[in-house]
């Protein structure tokens, strides 16, 4: 069973409209309305890969049943903490000129006790669910909590010898990884504010050496990735391919490398499995979904190399 935790989830409404710009009205050529969050995207693709899979966070209020209604109907486990407020909507506008336009509610505000009933959710499901050895942590942490909350979660886990993947960035990621998690996933922009460098593909595996952390993946888009597992480092190369909607490459990502990593892949499979997971989401229309023919065929067009 593979653990995925989304403290700020969200109803992610997709709209596609031709030319898009500031100031119009636009009527959709079509919609997509999933649960998001990023723990809830790797959630779907760890679903659609057919692994047990258990989600938790934070839900409240209409939008929470929503998604609540949506996980029960995919057969995702989930134990959220229920909250008073309103669990957000985060809305993504994608245009036939590749242009792609982001509005995220900031959602509710989380009191401390919320937080504490989360905690002791956290250390249950753990202690009942003794198969469960992996934990995704993803995306931004909601008001009303400080930004430590991911290294307390990681510096938990450690103590049972559950791996996290953390997944964030600015403050959250910088603290986080005080904690050492077993693997980040940062992509360039990430990687660049946590170094507080402006640095470009080639010079900064040195830079990533430095974070003393196992395991660390830097997703870069269509440039595919670099990354760093153990004392190895790979260079990740892909093929161009026809993206529709890129959102949720990196949650995608991360889902098949937890699937990667349970099977005991090695380091190349491992890596090509992530990769082509991330690519297969940037092909479809739904965030956090992906298309397990392309997934298939993909696999085989990646070339990685030791550098
Ligand atoms: P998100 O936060 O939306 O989940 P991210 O910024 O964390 O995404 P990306 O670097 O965009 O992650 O993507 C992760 C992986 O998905 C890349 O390493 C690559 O393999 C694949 N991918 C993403 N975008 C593209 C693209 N435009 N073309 C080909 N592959 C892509």
């Amino acid at each position: 069973m593979l653990l995925t935790v989304t403290l700020n989830p969200s109803i992610d409404r997709s709209y596609y409209v031709e030319g898009f710009n500031k100031n119009g009205v636009y009527r959709t050529k079509y919609e997509k309305i999933t649960s998001g969050g990023k723990g809830l995207n790797v959630s779907r693709v760890l679903k659609k890969l057919d692994m047990d899979v258990m989600a938790t966070g934070f839900l409240g209020g209409k939008s929470g049943e929503y998604i609540k209604d949506e996980l029960d109907r995919l057969s995702i486990i989930n134990d959220f903490v229920n909250i008073d407020g309103e669990t957000r909507n985060c809305i993504a506008i994608l245009s036939d000129d590749g242009s792609h336009t982001e509005i995220l509610e900031k959602g509710p505000v989380i009191t401390e006790e919320y937080f504490y009933l989360f905690l002791k959710k956290f250390e249950n499901i753990l202690e009942q669910n003794s198969d469960i050895k992996f934990v995704s942590v993803s995306g931004s942490i909601p008001q009303g909590l400080k930004d430590n909350v991911y290294k307390r979660l990681i510096m938990y886990s450690n103590k049972f010898d559950i791996k996290i993947i953390l997944d964030s960035s600015g403050e959250y990621l910088k603290n986080g990884i005080e904690a050492k998690p077993f693997l980040i996933k940062p992509n360039l922009d990430e990687i660049n504010s946590l170094l507080n460098k402006n640095l470009n593909q080639k010079n900064f595996i040195e830079e990533i050496e430095n974070l003393e952390l196992e395991n660390i993946i830097v997703s870069l888009g269509e440039d595919g990735a670099i990354a760093k597992l153990k004392n190895n480092f790979y260079r990740i190369m892909i093929p161009k391919i026809n993206v529709i909607n890129p959102v949720g490459s990196g949650d995608s990502m991360i889902a098949g490398f937890m699937i990667g990593y349970e099977k005991d892949y090695d380091d190349i499979r491992l890596l090509k499995f992530a990769t082509a997971c991330g690519m297969s989401n940037a092909i479809t229309k739904t965030t956090g979904d992906i298309d397990l023919n392309f997934l298939k065929d993909i696999i085989n067009k990646i070339e990685i190399k030791n550098v």
